[in-house]
């Protein structure tokens, strides 16, 4: 909390203002009883009715300069948390722009925006309502006290007594209930990222028949959170009845020590009445301090989760070092990428997602990475740009480690289809723009040819106008994957890497994809990762991915005689040319089908299917790798890996 009260600046006037008003209300409040009081002794017990009229036009004033005070306080208030929450959640969005991917896998989307939004509104409340009444509460409560003894201190023994007995109860209540306010934040993060998984998966969820499993699921997060809420809320409500009870009891001696007091004559029946008075305000202001104290627990419980995000370091620093412009782009000689002995394992997972990748690209040559699902394809390009850094051994761009490039210089040389294609909410024309903002309409559509979305926009009434909108829904996968060719097309970036971007394209369109591609700068060094043999074939390299390893290098011929796992992805996507001896030959093939055996399968793919493969051989293929549906997530709408 302490780390966040900076975000008060520019509000300390208001921050001072708001209490200030609000002990000017609570001293009306306060008045008010005295005021009563001489209206019944002085007014009604001796039938004075102009002095009873005077003094009500006094409780009149009175009530009017509170109401005044008291809508200033929020105002000022408001204004000042409100301006609070406003510059914490800008500056805790920006600092979660700046996380690297590495951080943004291990703080989590779902809980990022916990934090971002009800977290951040926990400690506005906290803010706001602190400011109205962490002063105001114990003001009226110790102010009806002293007013009392004022009055008639063997009276106002009875407060002496009941304010610790009242305070003591609020207090326990506090201390039981406080630590779940955490607890019940964190469950409904995962209610939020339950929900969140489901609405976005949606569509999976109902083609695989799931819906009950995960209603079941869901129920549990929720009863959970249910049952969290139901044990405080059972502690929370035995407050008001305590407190009343306390408080009526307290009355009763009050009245029954007033009542002698007034048979003594040492009182008057209004003071009694005004001490009834104070003893209700006290109850009110504890019962609403108490609440405070929850709204302060759950904002400070909000600050804390906020607090802990900005404690995340971003990840990743760039170098701000310029004077080393690299000049290896236009040195031939040169490799533009090299890996020497690269690993790299997630920070969510101990194992190692890739494992000594080497190998060197030329400028202008086009590398083709193919392999299984989850062999490491999508880790290995995350590597060139740095989305990641290299656990051991060096990534190097242009003569140069990535890590010594600044963060502009080392990203304007790409640019990067991801396999999960994203568009983000605006025109067609706004998305492209993000390549290259100067970019005209004519290079635009040039990129547009390039990447074969010229029909998607054609088709479209409004062209380039068209509005796309939240996460591109009113488009197809195929068109958002056209799309976000072209957009890292106008870049024209030195290196372009195609991660996976073909998958939702038949194949007539992947082949002119590549075609286009290829008769781009003939300078650009481009890399293609696919599933597909047919996409990687004319590539100069192909690195052939098993299980994190390179486990082949080489043009297609040169794989064909030597890469068994090459040959068997090949095969199994062109069976027909599988010459007779394979069958004993790949080694690896067991069965002496065509059915390709584990991590090399790939996927199913149109060729299996043309080919006259099974269902169920299809269906074993899936089997074997666990987790194969990728070549669905086009149509059915979520991307399974990324
Ligand atoms: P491919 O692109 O070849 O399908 P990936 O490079 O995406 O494979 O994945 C390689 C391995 O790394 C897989 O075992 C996958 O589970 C793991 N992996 C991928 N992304 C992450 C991530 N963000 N966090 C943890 N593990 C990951
Ligand atoms: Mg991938």
């Amino acid at each position: 909390m302490k780390k966040l009260m900076r975000y008060i600046k520019g509000y300390e006037v208001q921050s001072i203002l708001a209490p200030l008003f609000k002990l000017f209300e609570a001293l009306m409040d306060l008045l008010v009883p005295i005021v009563v009081a001489r209206i019944i002794d002085n007014g009604i017990a001796v039938g004075n009715s102009a002095y009873v009229w005077k003094y009500f036009g006094l409780l009149i004033l009175l009530a009017a300069l509170g109401l005044a005070f008291s809508i200033t306080a929020q105002w000022f208030a408001a204004n000042a948390s409100v301006g609070f929450a406003t510059a914490l959640r800008k500056d805790l969005f920006s600092h979660i722009q700046s996380f690297s991917y590495s951080a943004l896998d291990k703080a989590g989307t779902d809980t990022l925006i916990t934090r971002l939004t009800s977290d951040v509104n926990l400690v506005q409340n906290g803010v706001n309502m602190s400011l109205r009444l962490l002063l105001r509460s114990p003001f009226i409560v110790v102010g009806a006290m002293i007013m009392s003894f004022t009055i008639d201190v063997r009276c106002a023994l009875v407060f002496a007594v009941a304010i610790p007995l009242l305070s003591l109860v609020v207090a326990g209540i506090m201390y039981v209930t406080i630590p779940f306010f955490k607890k019940v934040q964190a469950a409904l993060d995962e209610v939020l990222g339950i929900t969140r998984e489901n609405l976005t998966g949606a569509r999976v969820i109902r083609a695989f028949c799931k819906e009950e499993d995960e209603i079941a699921a869901f129920d549990e997060k929720n009863a959970q959170l249910t049952r969290l809420n139901e044990f405080v809320g059972r502690i929370s409500a035995l407050m008001n009845p305590l407190t009343f009870l306390l408080v009526n009891v307290a009355t009763i001696f009050l009245i029954k020590q007033g009542a002698v007091q007034v048979n003594l004559g040492v009182l008057k029946q209004g003071d009694v009445v005004a001490m009834y008075n104070y003893m209700a305000q006290m109850i009110v202001e504890l019962i609403k301090f108490a609440a405070l104290v929850v709204i302060i627990n759950k904002g400070l419980a909000g600050a804390n989760r906020v607090a802990d995000v900005f404690d995340i370091v971003p990840g990743m620093e760039y170098s701000e070092d310029n004077e080393l412009t690299s000049t290896g782009y236009k040195e031939n000689s040169i490799p533009a990428v090299e890996f020497n002995n690269v690993s790299f394992a997630y920070s969510s997972s101990g194992e190692e997602a890739v494992s000594n990748l080497d190998f060197e690209v030329k400028r202008g040559q086009t590398v083709g990475i193919i392999g299984a699902t989850g062999s490491g394809k999508s880790t290995l390009v995350n590597l060139i740009p740095r989305f990641y850094d290299a656990t051991s051994g060096e990534v190097i761009v242009d003569g140069r480690n990535v890590k010594d490039y600044p963060k502009k210089e080392l990203l304007d040389k790409f640019g990067i289809v991801p396999q999960k294609a994203v568009l983000f909410e605006g025109t067609i024309r706004d998305n492209l723009l993000w390549g290259n903002e100067n970019a005209t309409d004519k290079e635009l559509w040039k990129a547009i040819e390039t990447a074969q979305a010229t029909e998607v926009v054609k088709n479209k009434k409004e062209g380039l106008d068209y509005y796309v909108e939240q996460n591109g829904r009113n488009l197809s996968g195929g068109q958002k994957q056209r799309l976000t060719i072209a957009r890292a097309l106008i870049k024209n970036p030195n290196i372009l890497i195609l991660d996976d971007s073909a998958s939702a394209l038949d194949f007539a369109t992947d082949a002119k994809l590549r075609e286009a591609v290829g008769k781009l700068d003939k300078d650009m060094t481009v890399f293609i990762v696919s599933q597909r043999t047919s996409s990687i074939r004319q590539a100069d390299n192909i690195l052939v991915m098993d299980d994190g390893r390179i486990v082949g290098q080489g043009t297609h011929d040169e794989l064909m005689k030597s890469c068994s796992v090459y040959q068997e992805i090949y095969y199994s996507q062109f069976p027909e040319e599988k010459p007779d001896k394979m069958s004993d030959g790949s080694g690896n093939n067991s069965d002496g089908g065509n059915i390709p055996s584990g991590k090399a399968a790939g996927k199913v793919n149109r060729a299996d299917i043309i080919s006259g493969k099974k269902d169920s051989d299809l269906q074993s293929d899936k089997d074997s790798m666990g987790n194969n549906i990728e070549d669905n997530a086009a149509i059915s709408g979520k991307e399974v890996t990324v």
